[in-house]
Protein backbone atom coordinates (compact mmCIF):
# COMPACT_ATOMS: atom_id res chain seq x y z
CA UNK A 1 0.00 0.00 0.00
CA UNK A 2 2.88 2.42 0.91
CA UNK A 3 4.17 2.52 -2.80
CA UNK A 4 0.97 4.94 -3.58
CA UNK A 5 2.25 7.24 -0.92
CA UNK A 6 4.04 10.26 -2.65
CA UNK A 7 6.77 11.96 -1.43
CA UNK A 8 5.71 15.18 0.67
CA UNK A 9 7.29 18.25 0.24
CA UNK A 10 10.13 18.90 2.89
CA UNK A 11 9.09 21.63 5.30
CA UNK A 12 11.51 24.91 4.25
CA UNK A 13 12.18 25.93 7.69
CA UNK A 14 12.93 22.50 8.87
CA UNK A 15 15.18 22.05 5.93
CA UNK A 16 16.72 25.45 6.43
CA UNK A 17 17.57 23.83 10.15
CA UNK A 18 19.14 21.03 8.64
CA UNK A 19 21.44 23.30 6.16
CA UNK A 20 22.18 25.57 9.32
CA UNK A 21 23.41 22.16 11.84
CA UNK A 22 25.44 20.81 9.03
CA UNK A 23 27.35 23.98 8.14
CA UNK A 24 30.64 24.01 9.75
CA UNK A 25 31.56 27.24 9.97
CA UNK A 26 31.71 29.10 13.74
CA UNK A 27 30.42 31.91 12.99
CA UNK A 28 27.00 30.93 11.19
CA UNK A 29 23.91 32.77 12.53
CA UNK A 30 21.15 31.25 12.63
CA UNK A 31 18.09 33.40 11.84
CA UNK A 32 15.41 30.60 10.69
CA UNK A 33 13.55 29.14 12.99
CA UNK A 34 10.96 30.56 15.47
CA UNK A 35 11.83 29.82 19.10
CA UNK A 36 13.19 32.62 20.98
CA UNK A 37 16.91 32.38 22.32
CA UNK A 38 18.07 34.05 25.28
CA UNK A 39 22.12 36.61 24.25
CA UNK A 40 23.68 33.18 25.06
CA UNK A 41 21.51 31.46 22.24
CA UNK A 42 19.61 29.16 24.39
CA UNK A 43 16.19 28.64 24.73
CA UNK A 44 15.55 28.30 28.04
CA UNK A 45 13.06 26.48 30.47
CA UNK A 46 11.47 29.82 32.65
CA UNK A 47 11.96 30.12 35.76
CA UNK A 48 8.24 29.87 36.70
CA UNK A 49 7.87 27.05 34.71
CA UNK A 50 10.29 24.76 36.45
CA UNK A 51 9.07 25.75 39.75
CA UNK A 52 5.47 24.17 38.38
CA UNK A 53 6.90 21.57 36.98
CA UNK A 54 8.81 20.65 40.46
CA UNK A 55 5.26 21.27 42.62
CA UNK A 56 3.44 18.69 39.46
CA UNK A 57 6.46 16.27 40.37
CA UNK A 58 6.03 16.55 43.83
CA UNK A 59 2.13 16.79 44.24
CA UNK A 60 0.51 15.22 41.68
CA UNK A 61 -0.95 12.17 42.50
CA UNK A 62 -2.63 10.57 39.41
CA UNK A 63 -1.90 11.05 35.71
CA UNK A 64 -5.55 9.16 35.19
CA UNK A 65 -7.25 10.81 32.13
CA UNK A 66 -8.48 14.67 32.34
CA UNK A 67 -11.82 15.35 29.91
CA UNK A 68 -12.13 15.76 26.18
CA UNK A 69 -11.76 19.47 26.38
CA UNK A 70 -8.79 19.43 29.18
CA UNK A 71 -8.50 20.52 32.61
CA UNK A 72 -11.63 23.02 33.03
CA UNK A 73 -9.40 25.55 34.82
CA UNK A 74 -6.67 25.38 32.53
CA UNK A 75 -9.73 26.59 30.30
CA UNK A 76 -10.67 29.15 33.02
CA UNK A 77 -6.86 30.46 33.01
CA UNK A 78 -6.18 31.01 30.08
CA UNK A 79 -9.67 32.37 28.61
CA UNK A 80 -8.88 35.00 31.77
CA UNK A 81 -5.66 35.76 30.06
CA UNK A 82 -6.31 36.32 26.29
CA UNK A 83 -9.89 37.69 26.74
CA UNK A 84 -9.38 39.51 30.27
CA UNK A 85 -13.46 39.89 30.80
CA UNK A 86 -14.19 41.02 27.39
CA UNK A 87 -17.05 39.12 27.00
CA UNK A 88 -19.09 36.88 29.78
CA UNK A 89 -17.03 33.82 30.23
CA UNK A 90 -20.71 32.21 29.71
CA UNK A 91 -20.20 33.14 26.18
CA UNK A 92 -17.21 31.05 25.59
CA UNK A 93 -16.41 27.41 24.87
CA UNK A 94 -13.19 25.96 24.82
CA UNK A 95 -10.95 23.18 24.20
CA UNK A 96 -7.35 22.47 25.45
CA UNK A 97 -5.49 21.14 21.71
CA UNK A 98 -1.78 20.03 21.23
CA UNK A 99 -0.19 23.49 21.09
CA UNK A 100 -1.80 26.59 18.91
CA UNK A 101 -1.54 24.69 15.81
CA UNK A 102 -3.85 22.03 17.25
CA UNK A 103 -5.93 24.89 17.78
CA UNK A 104 -5.55 26.12 14.52
CA UNK A 105 -6.65 22.87 13.01
CA UNK A 106 -9.73 22.64 14.95
CA UNK A 107 -10.79 25.53 14.38
CA UNK A 108 -10.57 24.82 10.69
CA UNK A 109 -12.53 22.17 10.91
CA UNK A 110 -15.12 23.62 13.43
CA UNK A 111 -15.65 25.92 10.37
CA UNK A 112 -16.25 23.32 7.73
CA UNK A 113 -18.52 21.20 9.61
CA UNK A 114 -20.68 24.68 10.31
CA UNK A 115 -20.47 25.78 7.07
CA UNK A 116 -19.21 23.46 4.46
CA UNK A 117 -19.14 26.09 1.56
CA UNK A 118 -17.32 28.57 4.18
CA UNK A 119 -14.15 30.12 2.32
CA UNK A 120 -11.25 31.82 4.80
CA UNK A 121 -9.66 34.72 3.69
CA UNK A 122 -5.87 34.71 5.09
CA UNK A 123 -3.09 37.57 4.58
CA UNK A 124 -0.54 37.46 2.05
CA UNK A 125 1.55 36.56 3.37
CA UNK A 126 0.67 34.29 6.53
CA UNK A 127 2.30 31.18 8.50
CA UNK A 128 2.65 28.82 5.79
CA UNK A 129 1.32 26.11 8.40
CA UNK A 130 -2.16 27.97 7.80
CA UNK A 131 -2.02 27.58 4.24
CA UNK A 132 -0.80 23.96 4.36
CA UNK A 133 -3.72 23.35 6.94
CA UNK A 134 -6.66 24.67 4.86
CA UNK A 135 -5.24 22.51 1.80
CA UNK A 136 -5.40 19.55 3.46
CA UNK A 137 -8.74 19.99 4.92
CA UNK A 138 -9.90 21.15 1.24
CA UNK A 139 -11.21 24.54 2.44
CA UNK A 140 -11.06 27.00 -0.01
CA UNK A 141 -8.73 30.05 0.83
CA UNK A 142 -8.92 33.64 -0.61
CA UNK A 143 -5.59 35.62 -0.03
CA UNK A 144 -6.46 39.36 0.99
CA UNK A 145 -2.96 42.11 0.43
CA UNK A 146 -1.34 42.16 3.95
CA UNK A 147 2.21 43.53 3.31
CA UNK A 148 3.95 46.25 2.25
CA UNK A 149 7.72 44.96 0.68
CA UNK A 150 7.60 48.97 -0.12
CA UNK A 151 7.40 50.57 3.24
CA UNK A 152 7.56 47.19 5.92
CA UNK A 153 4.62 48.17 7.05
CA UNK A 154 0.61 46.94 6.22
CA UNK A 155 -1.01 47.49 2.78
CA UNK A 156 -3.84 48.30 4.72
CA UNK A 157 -5.50 49.92 1.79
CA UNK A 158 -5.01 46.52 -0.63
CA UNK A 159 -6.18 44.70 2.31
CA UNK A 160 -9.31 46.59 2.69
CA UNK A 161 -10.20 46.51 -0.85
CA UNK A 162 -9.42 42.72 -1.03
CA UNK A 163 -11.77 42.38 1.85
CA UNK A 164 -14.66 43.72 -0.33
CA UNK A 165 -14.87 40.21 -1.66
CA UNK A 166 -16.37 39.00 1.42
CA UNK A 167 -19.47 36.99 1.54
CA UNK A 168 -21.62 36.41 4.47
CA UNK A 169 -20.55 33.04 6.44
CA UNK A 170 -16.55 33.35 5.19
CA UNK A 171 -13.77 33.69 7.70
CA UNK A 172 -11.20 36.12 8.24
CA UNK A 173 -7.88 34.84 9.66
CA UNK A 174 -6.29 37.38 11.59
CA UNK A 175 -3.15 37.42 13.91
CA UNK A 176 -4.00 38.75 17.49
CA UNK A 177 -0.33 40.73 17.45
CA UNK A 178 3.20 39.89 16.28
CA UNK A 179 2.40 38.67 12.40
CA UNK A 180 4.09 35.79 11.30
CA UNK A 181 5.98 35.98 9.18
CA UNK A 182 6.28 39.99 8.53
CA UNK A 183 6.72 41.73 11.92
CA UNK A 184 4.04 44.19 10.74
CA UNK A 185 0.45 44.93 12.54
CA UNK A 186 -2.31 46.62 11.90
CA UNK A 187 -3.02 50.03 14.34
CA UNK A 188 -5.78 50.33 16.44
CA UNK A 189 -8.15 52.21 14.45
CA UNK A 190 -7.05 49.77 11.60
CA UNK A 191 -8.74 47.38 13.60
CA UNK A 192 -11.98 49.21 14.22
CA UNK A 193 -12.37 49.01 10.41
CA UNK A 194 -11.56 45.82 9.92
CA UNK A 195 -14.61 44.30 12.42
CA UNK A 196 -16.87 46.99 10.80
CA UNK A 197 -16.20 45.52 7.47
CA UNK A 198 -16.39 42.00 8.99
CA UNK A 199 -19.75 42.51 10.84
CA UNK A 200 -21.35 44.25 7.64
CA UNK A 201 -20.46 41.57 5.30
CA UNK A 202 -21.59 38.96 7.58
CA UNK A 203 -18.07 37.52 8.08
CA UNK A 204 -16.61 35.69 11.11
CA UNK A 205 -13.08 36.57 12.64
CA UNK A 206 -11.03 33.71 14.04
CA UNK A 207 -7.04 34.76 15.25
CA UNK A 208 -4.46 33.14 15.95
CA UNK A 209 -2.53 34.70 18.76
CA UNK A 210 0.60 32.82 19.20
CA UNK A 211 2.87 35.41 20.02
CA UNK A 212 1.02 37.51 23.71
CA UNK A 213 3.12 39.36 25.59
CA UNK A 214 6.57 39.26 22.65
CA UNK A 215 4.91 42.30 21.39
CA UNK A 216 4.36 45.33 23.78
CA UNK A 217 3.21 43.49 26.81
CA UNK A 218 0.46 40.97 27.55
CA UNK A 219 -2.36 42.53 27.79
CA UNK A 220 -1.30 45.37 24.72
CA UNK A 221 -0.67 42.50 22.43
CA UNK A 222 -4.16 40.69 23.56
CA UNK A 223 -6.48 44.31 23.31
CA UNK A 224 -7.25 43.62 19.15
CA UNK A 225 -8.46 40.47 20.16
CA UNK A 226 -10.43 41.35 22.87
CA UNK A 227 -12.12 44.18 20.78
CA UNK A 228 -13.07 41.65 17.68
CA UNK A 229 -14.64 39.15 20.65
CA UNK A 230 -16.13 41.77 22.56
CA UNK A 231 -17.74 43.51 18.66
CA UNK A 232 -18.44 40.48 16.52
CA UNK A 233 -21.17 38.28 16.79
CA UNK A 234 -19.20 35.33 16.34
CA UNK A 235 -15.34 34.70 16.66
CA UNK A 236 -12.77 31.36 17.00
CA UNK A 237 -9.61 32.11 18.67
CA UNK A 238 -6.73 29.94 18.96
CA UNK A 239 -4.10 30.63 21.30
CA UNK A 240 -0.68 29.13 21.71
CA UNK A 241 1.14 28.93 24.93
CA UNK A 242 4.76 27.75 23.33
CA UNK A 243 5.84 30.35 22.74
CA UNK A 244 5.00 33.00 26.07
CA UNK A 245 5.75 29.97 28.24
CA UNK A 246 8.49 28.72 26.29
CA UNK A 247 6.89 25.17 26.65
CA UNK A 248 6.95 24.64 22.79
CA UNK A 249 7.77 20.94 22.92
CA UNK A 250 4.51 20.10 25.80
CA UNK A 251 2.22 21.36 22.70
CA UNK A 252 -0.42 23.62 24.79
CA UNK A 253 -3.08 25.54 23.23
CA UNK A 254 -5.98 26.76 23.52
CA UNK A 255 -9.10 27.26 21.05
CA UNK A 256 -12.20 29.58 22.44
CA UNK A 257 -15.57 30.14 20.69
CA UNK A 258 -17.36 32.31 20.75
CA UNK A 259 -20.68 33.67 20.59
CA UNK A 260 -22.70 36.65 22.06
CA UNK A 261 -26.04 34.22 22.11
CA UNK A 262 -24.82 32.35 24.80
CA UNK A 263 -27.65 29.81 23.93
CA UNK A 264 -25.00 28.88 21.61
CA UNK A 265 -22.14 27.69 24.07
CA UNK A 266 -23.74 24.65 24.78
CA UNK A 267 -23.75 22.97 21.63
CA UNK A 268 -20.32 24.28 20.22
CA UNK A 269 -18.41 23.60 23.23
CA UNK A 270 -19.88 20.25 22.54
CA UNK A 271 -18.50 20.15 18.88
CA UNK A 272 -15.14 21.48 19.88
CA UNK A 273 -15.20 17.96 22.62
CA UNK A 274 -16.64 16.01 19.40
CA UNK A 275 -13.47 17.37 17.53
CA UNK A 276 -11.15 16.57 20.18
CA UNK A 277 -12.80 13.07 20.56
CA UNK A 278 -12.62 12.45 17.12
CA UNK A 279 -8.66 13.44 16.67
CA UNK A 280 -7.22 12.26 19.61
CA UNK A 281 -9.00 11.95 22.25
CA UNK A 282 -8.05 13.64 25.38
CA UNK A 283 -5.22 16.37 24.75
CA UNK A 284 -1.96 16.86 26.15
CA UNK A 285 -2.06 18.09 29.67
CA UNK A 286 1.75 18.45 31.25
CA UNK A 287 1.57 22.21 29.95
CA UNK A 288 -1.71 23.07 30.36
CA UNK A 289 -1.08 22.12 33.94
CA UNK A 290 2.51 24.07 34.11
CA UNK A 291 0.36 27.32 32.17
CA UNK A 292 -2.33 27.11 34.84
CA UNK A 293 0.15 26.52 38.25
CA UNK A 294 2.04 29.87 36.50
CA UNK A 295 -1.46 31.88 36.13
CA UNK A 296 -2.89 30.78 39.03
CA UNK A 297 -0.56 31.15 41.93
CA UNK A 298 0.10 34.99 42.43
CA UNK A 299 4.21 34.50 42.88
CA UNK A 300 4.74 32.64 39.94
CA UNK A 301 2.60 34.62 37.88
CA UNK A 302 4.83 37.88 38.95
CA UNK A 303 7.85 35.97 38.26
CA UNK A 304 6.90 34.51 34.85
CA UNK A 305 5.27 37.85 33.71
CA UNK A 306 8.54 39.36 34.67
CA UNK A 307 10.92 37.18 32.70
CA UNK A 308 8.30 37.39 29.60
CA UNK A 309 9.14 40.73 29.84
CA UNK A 310 12.55 40.55 29.54
CA UNK A 311 12.02 38.40 26.20
CA UNK A 312 10.10 41.12 24.94
CA UNK A 313 12.82 43.92 25.96
CA UNK A 314 15.68 41.81 24.73
CA UNK A 315 13.68 41.62 21.63
CA UNK A 316 12.62 45.36 21.18
CA UNK A 317 16.21 46.22 22.28
CA UNK A 318 17.86 44.19 19.10
CA UNK A 319 15.11 45.77 17.02
CA UNK A 320 16.34 49.03 17.65
CA UNK A 321 20.16 48.58 17.47
CA UNK A 322 19.70 46.52 13.92
CA UNK A 323 17.40 49.43 12.67
CA UNK A 324 19.87 52.09 13.44
CA UNK A 325 23.01 49.62 12.35
CA UNK A 326 21.25 49.68 9.06
CA UNK A 327 20.71 53.17 8.93
CA UNK A 328 24.52 53.94 10.01
CA UNK A 329 25.54 51.80 6.84
CA UNK A 330 23.20 53.01 4.30
CA UNK A 331 22.29 56.50 5.61
CA UNK A 332 19.16 56.18 4.99
CA UNK A 333 15.74 54.91 6.96
CA UNK A 334 15.00 52.00 4.39
CA UNK A 335 15.08 49.93 7.48
CA UNK A 336 13.55 51.74 9.94
CA UNK A 337 10.55 49.38 9.60
CA UNK A 338 12.38 46.94 11.59
CA UNK A 339 12.34 49.00 14.99
CA UNK A 340 8.13 49.43 14.55
CA UNK A 341 8.10 45.66 13.87
CA UNK A 342 6.94 43.49 16.70
CA UNK A 343 7.16 40.02 18.00
CA UNK A 344 10.14 37.51 17.09
CA UNK A 345 9.78 38.11 13.13
CA UNK A 346 10.77 40.76 10.44
CA UNK A 347 10.70 40.22 7.16
CA UNK A 348 13.11 42.54 5.71
CA UNK A 349 12.29 42.42 2.38
CA UNK A 350 15.42 40.96 0.54
CA UNK A 351 15.54 39.31 -3.10
CA UNK A 352 16.08 35.68 -3.00
CA UNK A 353 19.54 35.79 -4.57
CA UNK A 354 20.68 38.40 -1.47
CA UNK A 355 18.76 35.65 0.98
CA UNK A 356 21.00 33.00 -0.65
CA UNK A 357 24.50 34.92 -0.60
CA UNK A 358 24.06 35.63 3.14
CA UNK A 359 24.01 32.11 3.54
CA UNK A 360 26.73 31.22 1.06
CA UNK A 361 29.24 34.12 1.69
CA UNK A 362 28.22 34.86 5.35
CA UNK A 363 26.78 31.95 6.89
CA UNK A 364 23.71 33.67 7.77
CA UNK A 365 20.55 31.26 7.59
CA UNK A 366 17.40 33.30 7.21
CA UNK A 367 14.21 32.04 5.64
CA UNK A 368 13.71 32.37 1.78
CA UNK A 369 11.18 35.30 1.96
CA UNK A 370 14.03 37.14 3.93
CA UNK A 371 11.96 36.36 7.34
CA UNK A 372 14.77 36.78 10.51
CA UNK A 373 13.89 35.61 14.18
CA UNK A 374 15.43 38.84 15.92
CA UNK A 375 16.00 36.51 18.55
CA UNK A 376 18.25 34.53 16.60
CA UNK A 377 20.76 37.53 16.63
CA UNK A 378 22.55 39.68 20.45
CA UNK A 379 24.42 42.46 20.36
CA UNK A 380 27.40 41.20 18.53
CA UNK A 381 26.05 39.76 16.05
CA UNK A 382 23.76 42.93 15.31
CA UNK A 383 26.67 44.50 13.50
CA UNK A 384 27.69 41.50 11.48
CA UNK A 385 24.04 40.55 9.59
CA UNK A 386 24.16 44.99 8.92
CA UNK A 387 27.14 44.66 7.31
CA UNK A 388 26.95 41.43 5.48
CA UNK A 389 23.36 42.45 4.27
CA UNK A 390 24.74 45.89 3.09
CA UNK A 391 27.42 44.13 1.01
CA UNK A 392 25.15 41.38 -0.30
CA UNK A 393 23.55 44.52 -1.79
CA UNK A 394 20.54 44.62 0.33
N1 LIG B 1 0.28 30.42 14.80
C1 LIG B 1 1.35 31.10 14.41
C2 LIG B 1 1.16 32.36 13.61
C3 LIG B 1 2.62 30.65 14.73
O1 LIG B 1 3.68 31.34 14.33
C4 LIG B 1 2.76 29.47 15.49
C5 LIG B 1 4.12 28.95 15.85
N2 LIG B 1 5.04 28.89 14.86
C6 LIG B 1 1.60 28.80 15.89
C7 LIG B 1 0.37 29.32 15.53
C8 LIG B 1 1.52 27.54 16.70
O2 LIG B 1 2.58 27.13 17.40
P1 LIG B 1 2.53 25.82 18.31
O3 LIG B 1 1.72 24.79 17.62
O4 LIG B 1 3.96 25.46 18.43
O5 LIG B 1 1.91 26.23 19.61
Amino acid sequence: MFEHLKEQPADKILALMEAYKGDPRDDKIDLGVGVYKNPEGITPVMRAVKAAEKRIWEEQETKAYTGLAGDPAYADAMISLVLDGAVPRSAVSAVATPGGTGAVRQAFELIRMANPGARVFVSDPTWPNHLTILKYLGIETVAYRYFDSKTGGVDFDGMMEDLKGLKPGDVVLLHGCCHNPTGANLTGPEWDAVIATLNEAGAMPMIDIAYQGFGDGLDVDALATREVASACPETLIAASCSKNFGIYRERTGLLMAISQDSSKQKVAQGNLAYLNRQNYSFPPDHGARLVTLVLNDDKLRADWQSELEDVRLNMLSLREQLASEMQRLTKSDRYGFIAQHRGMFSRLGLSTEIVEALRKDHGIYMVGDSRINIAGLNKETVPVLAKAIVEAGG
